[in-house]
């Protein structure tokens, strides 16, 4: 059924690469356009949960890859920001049985890297900004900034939160900065280890949070992120920061804290924007997933997560409806993702995930393979 259909997915970030991975592998033509020039390796860490490690085993085993390198935490330990008490301390992999994988931290660029490559290269087209598109019905013609004309069955807009294709399908909607920033920073893993360091912590005061974990197996990169109320009044996704800005915003905390801020060289900051959720996440032959359709503050370590989830049930829904009637392909794929994608952007707007004791099984062990589609 797949044969021959044209796809092609605007934005290669984790959750377009993982679009383009597994409509691949149910056979589907399928290339892959990013604005950037070429991958580049951002300084920055990520979580993914056993939610996401299950998609990735569909990847040649990318799960099993990425189990090797990556740091993998028994618990999630959450610490009051002055004294260090310890307020949850939520099973990991110490309960990896029950979540069906394991949970890992790791370098994000490591990360994107190894996803990057289960796709066949000849399908990936960086310096490719897509900035139009039209659709006649029949096929999706798509216009990119540096003069490329392509045509395409079905269009994918998996471009971020100020993402073109939705503005295209929606209306021209700025996001909305939420009053927070992130500040990002990795040190090293033995300077880190010389202060005697979790391996993974969030240390909450009222008002703000820093979150610290390794970045690999060997434990050689350790890895800050903040967040915090601060004022943003400029257009650019991030801007540099300063040791000094850290130590005044974490000024009072434990001096664990302090003596991670110590260490670090290069310090960044990044404005925390959301949106509203959508109504629809389709039109004709388009439709959106990750930050594109539902954008969030970060303090659920999951944003990248449903990206990647949405990937696997559109890839899904593609492969067990067909491409002849769209609009109920789609709105299978909107249905079975809207409620979950809606709950997680709700929860980490709000910034409670795993402040108190809970258990986070309905997230972690969740298994969109379980999904039937009639
Ligand atoms: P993006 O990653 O934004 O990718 C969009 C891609 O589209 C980019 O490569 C961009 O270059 C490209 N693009 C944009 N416009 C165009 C265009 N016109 N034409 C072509 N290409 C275009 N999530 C987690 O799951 N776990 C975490 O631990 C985590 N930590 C986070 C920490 C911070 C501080 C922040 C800010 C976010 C964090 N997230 C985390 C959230 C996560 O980063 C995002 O939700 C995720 O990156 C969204 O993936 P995406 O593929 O939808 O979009």
């Amino acid at each position: 059924m797949a044969n021959g259909i044209r796809i092609g997915i605007a934005g290669a970030g984790l959750g377009g690469v993982a679009a383009a991975g597994l409509l691949e592998r149910a056979g589907f033509d399928v290339v892959l356009y990013d604005q950037a020039p070429g991958f580049s390796r951002l300084g920055a860490g990520i979580q993914f949960g056993p939610n996401v490690l299950k998609i990735l085993a569909q990847l040649d085993g990318l799960d099993k890859e990425l189990e090797a390198i990556s740091c993998l935490p028994d618990y999630w330990v959450s610490r009051k920001w002055d004294d260090g008490t310890i307020m949850a301390k939520i099973p990991l992999n110490a309960e990896r049985s029950r979540y069906g994988a394991p949970y890992i931290t790791i370098h994000r660029g490591d990360l994107h890297q190894r996803m990057l490559e289960r796709i066949s290269p000849e399908r990936v087209r960086w310096g490719h900004k897509l900035i139009d598109f039209s659709d006649n019905g029949r096929e999706v013609a798509l216009t990119f900034e540096n003069g490329a004309l392509e045509i395409v069955d079905i269009l994918i807009g998996a471009d971020g939160i100020n993402s073109c294709v939705r503005e295209k399908l929606f209306g021209m909607d700025e996001a909305v900065y939420t009053g927070w920033i992130a500040h990002r920073a990795i040190i090293s893993g033995q300077a880190a280890k010389a202060l005697g360091a979790d391996v993974n912590a969030k240390w909450w005061s009222d008002d703000r949070h820093i979150v610290c974990y390794y970045l690999d197996r060997e434990e050689s990169e350790f890895y800050l992120v903040t967040g915090e109320p601060a004022e943003w009044t400029s257009r650019a996704g991030q801007l540099p920061s300063s040791r000094e800005a850290l130590r005044e915003a974490f000024k009072g905390f434990h001096p664990l804290v302090q003596g991670y801020i110590d260490a670090t060289d290069v310090v960044t900051k990044w404005p925390l924007k959301t949106r509203q959720p959508l109504p629809v996440w389709h039109q004709g032959r388009t439709v959106l997933l990750g930050d594109a359709c539902h954008p969030m503050k970060p303090h659920m370590a999951q944003g990248a997560a449903m990206a990647v989830e949405d990937a696997a049930v559109l890839a899904l829904s593609l492969a067990k409806l067909g491409v002849s009637d769209l609009n109920h392909t789609f709105g299978a794929y909107y249905t079975a993702r809207k409620e979950r994608a809606t709950k997680v952007q709700s929860i980490s707007n709000a910034n409670t995930w795993l402040k108190q004791p809970e258990d986070p099984y309905w997230c972690y062990g969740d298994n969109v393979y379980d999904l039937s589609f009639g």
